[in-house]
């Protein structure tokens, strides 16, 4: 999100310090599964899909470099007419704001795109092959480059220790290697994001959750043109990855923290939906495994806008994050230069749960 935003302000002339106390790239974006989805049941967040598409088609000629992205499409899988009947709706209002490649499936539909697929208890699937997979090294240092080439600079190794501010104002920020005057100071530190605003009083509804994901070694029992499958009742989802297969599942027993280790147990949980899913994966060798943590918000939406004076936040992408970078670094850039938002934000208001006028995400994984 820091460079995809630094990139944008850079192109239109701001001058941008990004700092991390680590590598950038190494937060949750480095657990990240890489998909992209234009997919939602909102508007805004289905405008943002797109937004994140068309990014990342012409990555190359907007930063240079390559995004890796692979249009191999979302098939979500839905068990339960409730389901069924939502997901319709939310097709064709994505239909209705341009996604036209976007299709609902029968049950023998979805198991003709993925070999292996048990589907004799589901109620239906969507799919959209423009959906897909990119590489979320390959952005982060995209966009991070190409707004170094325009400018920006980006310290690493460098905590915020602190916020200046004069009277209600934020005026820069307290480094370990120093101090940073600057106009606008933007809040965009994923899953730490409360823990940094918590420096200057403020109670960001932001938390974060622990997520696995296993990769196997070479597996044959998926093809590499085959979708992210999303069994979306229980959240079992996998992709081809290299030549193996990547897949994870949502535990909702996890505790809110920073716990990143493996628990290799869940495995063992994972299998069993996946018996019952997608049998092949018993087959598959279970090469590496991480976890990383999601940046969790009460309706699943983000932060993005004004805190206070010389303060905005953009955070709290509740699992959404690498595919939301594109779209929010150029929004939110239009905003900070332009003083108005180029869309209808209103969603992602940070003050929303005081104001009530909440607008969640069902789609979510
Ligand atoms: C297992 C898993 C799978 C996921 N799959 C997907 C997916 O398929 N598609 C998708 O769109 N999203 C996915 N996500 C979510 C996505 O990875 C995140 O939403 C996104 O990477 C958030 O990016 P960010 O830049 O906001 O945060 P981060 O990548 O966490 O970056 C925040 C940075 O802030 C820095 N920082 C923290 N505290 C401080 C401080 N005090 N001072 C200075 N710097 C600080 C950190 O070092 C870090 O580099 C997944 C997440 C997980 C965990």
């Amino acid at each position: 999100m820091g460079c995809s935003l630094a990139f944008y302000l850079a192109r239109q002339g701001r001058s941008v310090i990004v700092i991390d106390r680590g590598r950038i790239g190494q937060g949750a974006t480095a657990a990240c599964a890489g998909g992209i989805r234009a997919q939602f049941s909102t508007e805004v967040n289905i405008r943002m899909g797109m937004e994140a598409k068309r990014v990342l088609s012409r990555f190359t000629d907007e930063t240079g470099h390559t995004a890796d992205f692979r249009q191999v499409g979302y098939l979500f899988l839905l068990t339960t007419d409730d389901e069924r009947a939502s997901f319709a709706e939310a097709v064709r209002l994505q239909r209705r704001l341009g996604v036209d490649d976007v299709v609902e499936l029968s049950p023998s539909d979805a198991r003709a795109l993925v070999p292996g697929l048990e589907t004799g208890d589901l109620a239906g699937a969507t799919f959209c092959p423009s959906d897909g997979l990119a590489g979320p090294n390959e952005v982060t240092y995209g966009f991070a480059n190409a707004a170094r080439r325009r400018g920006a600079v980006i310290l690493e190794d460098t905590p915020l220790d602190a916020f200046l501010t004069q009277g209600d104002r934020v005026t820069g920020v307290v480094t370990a290697h120093g101090q940073i005057m600057s106009d606008d100071t933007v809040i965009c530190a994923g899953p730490w994001s409360a823990a940094v605003g918590a420096r200057l009083g403020l109670a960001l509804p932001i938390a974060p959750s622990r997520r696995q994901v296993f990769v196997s070694e070479p597996f044959s029992g998926i093809e590499r043109r085959n979708p992210m499958t999303i069994d979306f009742h229980t959240s079992f989802y996998f992709h081809p990855e290299g030549d193996g297969v990547l897949f994870g599942m949502s535990d909702p027993s996890t505790p809110p923290g920073e716990d990143t280790t493996v628990d290799w147990s869940f495995l063992e949980r994972i299998t069993a939906v996946a018996q019952r899913r997608w049998p092949p994966l018993l087959d598959a060798r279970v090469k590496t495994a991480w976890a990383g943590l999601y940046e969790m918000t009460p309706d699943y939406q983000p932060l993005i806008g004004p805190l206070r004076p010389g303060l905005w936040v953009a955070a709290g992408f509740s699992g959404h994050g690498f595919m939301m970078a594109p779209a929010i670094g150029r929004w939110l850039a239009g905003w900070m230069v332009d003083g108005a938002p180029p869309n209808d934000l209103a969603a992602f208001a940070p003050n929303r749960f005081v104001t009530g006028a909440l607008q969640p995400e069902h789609n979510v994984v």
